[in-house]
């Protein structure tokens, strides 16, 4: 079945983690794209999902959420617990993520895919994931501290929301662009809690292209 050669190729390639696979396997990512498009759903390519956006390419969905499985709160030992997505898109990421978290708070700044991804969603019957129309750079404090962020666009900066939203010992993972401007690396920061003092400690991996981080709703 093409989602399981899909799974084997992200594996071969580099894929270790077993959760994250057996996630990416239970996604029907042909569902979450125009039928036109469906006979490349299984490909590793990002594809347009109107509006000017595209769904991720799945190694690099799978990619980031391997990373995000290094998170240290009590919650992240049996999963990714509490998780705020920044940038719904077509929901697929949010349906990857549903399959490994407590619950999945997601946020969209266009009403329209915002709408769709509600459809597409009702179809995954995921019953974990609230989708939330919004500027997610503020991220959604009603929901909050989340022990897992995931960001499928990148700015410029980390927005000051989402560190204050990340549970001790949570971990956000998001694109983000360089100092230079002249692209964007995954950018991966630790809540380290000592004695009561918070410290956000940041590393930076390999290149990447993603959306960009805007603001407001539209
Ligand atoms: N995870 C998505 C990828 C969508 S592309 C999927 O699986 O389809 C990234 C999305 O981020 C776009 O839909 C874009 O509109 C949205 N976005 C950009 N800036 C945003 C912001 N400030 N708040 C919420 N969503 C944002």
């Amino acid at each position: 079945m093409v989602r399981q050669r899909m799974v084997r190729r992200l594996q071969q390639d580099g894929l270790r983690d077993e959760r994250v696979l057996q996630a990416l396997a239970g996604v029907f990512r042909h569902e979450f794209v125009d039928s036109a498009l469906a006979i490349q759903a299984y490909e590793d390519t990002s594809l347009p999902i109107g509006h000017g956006q595209t769904i991720s390419k799945p190694s690099v969905v799978g990619r980031m959420i391997a990373m995000l499985m290094g998170g240290a709160t009590a919650a992240q030992q049996s999963g990714l617990g509490r998780v705020m997505e920044i940038g719904t898109g077509c929901g697929y990421q949010a349906a990857v993520l549903a399959a490994m978290a407590r619950h999945v708070v997601s946020i969209e700044r266009l009403k329209p895919l915002h709408d769709k991804a509600k459809l597409n969603l009702a179809a995954a019957a995921r019953a974990n994931i609230r989708l939330i129309y919004g500027d997610g750079r503020l991220g959604f404090a009603g929901a909050a501290p989340f022990d897992s962020i995931i960001a499928a666009a990148g700015g410029e900066d980390l927005p000051q929301a989402w560190l204050d939203q990340l549970a001790p010992g949570g971990r956000l993972v998001a694109p983000m662009v360089t100092p230079g401007g002249r692209g964007q690396v995954l950018v991966v920061v630790d809540h380290r809690q000592e004695a009561g003092v918070s410290r956000f400690v940041r590393s930076e991996y390999e290149a990447v292209l993603f959306v960009p981080l805007k603001s407001g709703v539209m």
